[in-house]
């Protein structure tokens, strides 16, 4: 890569950091996207990158992602992400993290941490020891533990605004919904899903959890090859990403999809063809800010009731999001990112007004809460 093009792709983000430390084996860049509404927060991701443009690239992506994420929330936090260049299987020692938590550290609180892919509870412990702009850590501790089931009571929250929108009733009750994928979410998402009465179908492609959960719960499996296209009123993808792609599209045979997984659509044009379609898209990342607003909350001092309290705003984001879209004649997921945007320049526009500025100095980890 030439060292002009550098500048090229830093595009709109504030500041990207490149952490090294070779003692220790730490390669690392930590991108902040935008602060406008609060500090840049969003995980930190482990992972054996070919090489170092493909990490800078993805935290570029990852971090304008959490942007738009907390905007739509409606959190005062704005959008940031980390990458460490590594196998988390292979390349983690206590130094490594700690060397990347006194990087983070330098920051003063302009970027905040948590867990992603490749990294855990236990590394989030040894950033703590270095710096207290980092989330997810164990409860003992006063953090908020695992986000899942809060995920999970958000994307719920967004099935049934979409549910409201789409089919015009409040109640789940007998409501033909397919789960794909019950990891930490889609187990958790299930269990709310037969408390609320609905007709639920199950996949998976391990057969121990669907076994496991079909026992529990009395509902039907179907093959996880077959889940996407099975004929419901919602379809709840929560495994991985791009389910919605040219060789599903056309054989979809539901009226909604609202699930907690991300990217859900492989390109943004899918948007489109659903809305052609006549199918009503949840975008995913306002469906599942659940776990956003957990760490949130835990910023603020946490409470498990507040936690929940929070994330039924999902409900009230998404009809935003599908009277917009509704409004304007436009995709959910263009409208999504129109509201998005719009908090951020609003409120932008509010401090700029009070401060003469922009970019006000936002409260630090310290000043939001009593921790350290
Ligand atoms: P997980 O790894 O615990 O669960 C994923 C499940 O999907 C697994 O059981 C896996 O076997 C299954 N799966 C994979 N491919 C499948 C397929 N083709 N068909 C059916 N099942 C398949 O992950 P998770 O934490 O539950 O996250 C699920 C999704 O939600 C991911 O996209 C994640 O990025 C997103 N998400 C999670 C959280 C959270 O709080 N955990 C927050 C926001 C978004």
């Amino acid at each position: 890569m030439l060292p002009f093009e550098l500048f090229e792709i830093h595009g709109e983000h504030e500041e990207v950091v490149y952490c090294y430390n070779k003692e220790v084996g730490l390669k690392a860049i930590i991108a902040i996207h935008n602060t406008i509404l609060g500090p840049a927060l969003g995980g930190t991701r482990m992972w054996p990158y070919a090489n170092e443009e493909e990490a800078l690239v993805d935290v570029l992506r990852l971090s304008k992602g959490m942007t738009y994420k907390a905007s739509a929330a409606g959190l005062n936090l704005g959008g940031g992400k980390a990458v460490i260049i590594g196998d988390p299987k292979k390349h983690k020692s206590e130094a490594l993290f700690r060397a990347f938590g006194a990087y983070i550290n330098s920051l003063q609180g302009r970027y905040i941490t948590a867990e992603d892919v490749g990294t855990t509870v236990n590394d989030m412990e040894y950033l703590f020891m270095e710096t207290p702009f980092v989330t997810g850590i164990p409860v003992s501790l006063g953090g908020s533990g695992d986000p899942s089931p809060y995920t999970a009571h958000g994307t719920l929250m967004g099935i049934k605004a979409a549910v409201k929108f789409k089919l015009g009733t409040d109640s789940l009750s007998g409501v033909r919904i397919a789960v794909q994928g019950l990891g930490s979410v889609g187990s958790n998402l299930l269990d709310y899903l037969i408390k609320e009465k609905a007709i639920v179908t199950i996949a998976d492609i391990d057969p121990e959890k669907v076994k496991r959960m079909s026992e529990k719960y009395n509902v039907t499996a179907v093959d996880a090859d077959q889940i996407v296209t099975s004929e419901c009123d919602v379809l709840a993808p929560c495994a991985l990403g791009a389910v919605i792609n040219d060789k599903t599209i056309n054989k979809l045979r539901c009226k909604i999809i609202a699930g907690g997984a991300n990217n859900q659509l492989a390109e943004q044009r899918h948007g489109d063809a659903l809305m052609e379609l006549g199918i009503l898209y949840a975008p995913d990342y306002v469906t599942n800010a659940g776990g956003l607003m957990n760490v949130f909350v835990e910023l603020e001092g946490y409470s498990q009731d507040r936690a929940f309290e929070k994330t039924k705003q999902v409900y009230d984001n998404l009809m935003s999001v599908f009277r917009i879209a509704s409004t304007e004649n436009i995709s959910t997921n263009k409208a999504a990112d129109r509201l998005a945007e719009k908090r951020i320049k609003l409120i932008g526009g509010i401090r700029q007004h009070q401060h003469g500025r922009t970019s006000r100095p936002f409260s630090t980890l310290k000043e939001m809460t009593n921790r350290k």
